[in-house]
């Protein structure tokens, strides 16, 4: 892979006698693949000159990927000045973290609104893809790509790109989780462990390093990296080189030269050695793979895919009862799956003899031949001994089906987005991690209790909405909910940084808090077999983290007080007691009813 930089600046542009070596442009790289893919990282000033000097190397219409790191002003404000995004025939992929409010496309329009930019996103001639995307893994041509959330105000995302046995990991806009870590001495524990081992083995990593550690105190928060806290994270990371890159507007070359010179001389001192350099604008560094490394480091058990390809995949689908068959239709067209419907067993065999199917779904109904008999038989042909089946039923047979070879059951009633993430499942031969709540052994009277508030569906209350703001502050969170836990919904009374006022009951995290009627707590989703294919968590709000309070009324738990974050968090005891604190205030409005204490 070859790297080369076009911005290198952080926050701002700083073009002048005193930047010229190490250039005043913000951040953006170019990335070549061995098979020649181009990848551009970060869409800073610097990609208007990257733009103008494609078009000239190349004349056939441009295919391209750009990753962003995420959507501050300092990596996106170059795109309404990259000219292959106005000619008609190019075609661009964009990647970037999927944000919480907004979707890329939307943010990256607001910044060419009339009133800051002549022309509209809509205008540009090129064909421009959207991706948005979780951490995990994805290919592009012969890279493949892992993302990780980086600490920033914004949610931001780290690249890794593994080519041909080669690593570039590109790190920029990201504080030290541990402050005491900015200096470069101490243990590397908890997330930044994790941040190491995104860097591990890499042999290039490009890494914030905006401030030197004299001068971090007086910029914690701010979201950037010390010199120090790179080099030490590399060293343990056992990488090769280090390119320290956005670049404080304040530093000038002569200031630079000294930072590079002074970790030098730190890096030869204390093993293992690693290289050190700072980006400069315009120089490029190509990186030679060890083949047999290929592919070792990339993969761990913990990625998921970050973005899900099915291949072709068709479903022959035997199932008679109306709703459960429209239900799984819709899932298939979801993911634009090819679906075969069958009338009978015999039209199943039918389709078989045409073509393999990916999956076969059968039903198990009163007054319907047998599907664990029609399975058997499948199981014992060498052409249909290894397609999934699937069988939809009002309960769950495990011997018989067993026995009989089913790979799965469906159990009814299913909704659409629980179908999709099943057949995906299926599909990718992979396990299902989504558990739907159970209902509670109260259920019935928990019920009566919450309709007798009369609370659902009422307008929203400064007396709730305060308590919402206040957990979403305490807890520095962007979502914080007073969530109500109904027959086949979940409604906020109050919902800080949401827009929906309901939920289905079934992707609900809630509903789980309801049946424990103790503090639920989910510091990652992903990492939990019960959430990580939740629509929630893989789509829908990108929930990573979760604490929900149980509120009682009376002996009935209703629902929650509950706090969400896109990225994964830990909550100390303490912390645990304060939500505590702010659900019995939840509770005691709710017993008092409407009205009761309104100022
Ligand atoms: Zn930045
Ligand atoms: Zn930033």
């Amino acid at each position: 892979m070859r790297v080369r930089f076009w911005g290198t600046r952080g926050s701002l542009p700083t073009p002048g006698p005193t930047t010229v070596r190490y250039g005043g442009n913000t951040s953006c790289l170019e990335v070549t693949s061995s098979s020649n893919a181009l990848i551009i990282i970060d869409c800073g000033t610097g990609i208007r000159l990257l733009g103008q000097d494609l078009l000239a190397r190349q004349r056939t219409p441009l295919r391209g990927h750009i990753l962003i790191s995420h959507t501050h002003w300092d990596h996106i404000q170059g795109i309404p000045f990259f000219a292959p995004f106005f000619t008609p025939g190019n075609e661009w992929d964009l990647y970037a973290p999927k944000g919480v409010h907004r979707s890329l496309r939307d943010t990256l329009e607001g910044q060419m609104q009339y009133s800051y930019f002549p022309v509209q996103l809509d205008d540009l001639g090129a064909r421009i893809r959207y991706h948005e995307l979780v951490e995990g893994t994805f290919e592009i041509a012969d890279v493949t790509i892992r993302t990780h959330y980086l600490n920033h105000p914004a949610l931001t995302f780290g690249y890794r790109l593994e080519c041909e046995g080669a690593t570039i990991v590109y790190a920029s806009d990201h504080e030290p989780h541990a402050r005491d870590l900015a200096n470069g001495r101490g243990d590397i524990v908890g997330e930044d462990l994790q941040h190491c081992q995104f860097l591990s083995g890499a042999d290039l990593v490009i890494h914030d390093a905006q401030f030197t550690a004299e001068e971090y105190p007086q910029k914690i928060g701010w979201g950037h990296s010390t010199v120090e806290y790179a080099l030490a994270l590399c060293r343990a990371a056992n990488v090769k080189r280090v390119c320290l890159t956005h670049h404080d507007p304040s530093r000038d070359d002569d200031g630079l030269d000294r930072i590079v010179a002074k970790a030098r001389a730190g890096a030869q001192d204390a093993a293992p050695e690693i290289e050190v350099l700072a980006a400069i604008e315009g120089s490029a560094i190509t990186i030679e793979g060890d083949r047999q490394r290929r592919r070792s480091t990339a993969h761990d058990e913990t990625a998921v895919p970050a973005a899900v390809g099915l291949g072709d995949p068709l479903i022959v689908l035997d199932v008679t009862d109306r709703l459960a068959s429209d239900t799984l239709l819709n899932a298939a067209y979801a993911d634009q799956i090819k679906v075969l419907e069958a009338r009978s067993q015999e039209e199943v065999v039918q389709a078989i003899g045409e073509k393999t199917p990916s999956l076969i779904i059968l039903e198990r109904k009163q007054g319907r031949p047998d599907p664990l008999q029609f399975c058997a038989n499948l199981r014992a042909h060498e052409a249909t001994r290894d397609i999934p089946v699937i069988v939809v039923a009002d309960t769950e047979d495990p011997e018989a089906g067993t026995a009989a070879g089913v790979t799965d059951w469906l159990i009814r009633p299913f909704s659409s987005a629980y179908a999709r993430t099943r057949i995906r499942a299926w599909l990718l031969r992979t396990r299902i991690r989504w558990a739907r709540p159970p209902l509670p052994p109260d259920e019935e009277q928990r019920l009566a209790t919450l309709h007798s508030l009369n609370i659902l569906d009422t307008p929203a209350e400064q007396r709730f909405d305060r308590l919402t703001r206040l957990a979403a502050a305490i807890f520095a969170v962007p979502v914080a909910l007073v969530s109500l836990v109904d027959r086949e919904r979940q409604w906020f009374k109050s919902a800080h940084g949401l827009e929906a006022r309901q939920a289905p009951r079934e992707t609900s995290f809630c509903a789980h808090a309801v049946v424990a009627r103790e503090l639920l707590l989910v510091p990652d989703a992903l990492a939990d077999d019960r959430f990580a294919d939740n629509p929630e968590v893989s789509g829908g709000a990108r929930a990573r983290f979760y604490a929900g309070c149980p509120l009682f009324v009376g002996r009935s738990c209703v629902g929650t007080l509950c706090v969400l974050d896109v990225r994964p968090r830990h909550l100390s005891l303490d912390q645990i007691g304060l939500l505590k604190d702010v659900a019995g205030l939840v509770e005691r409005e709710l017993q008092q009813g409407e009205g009761q204490t309104k100022t």
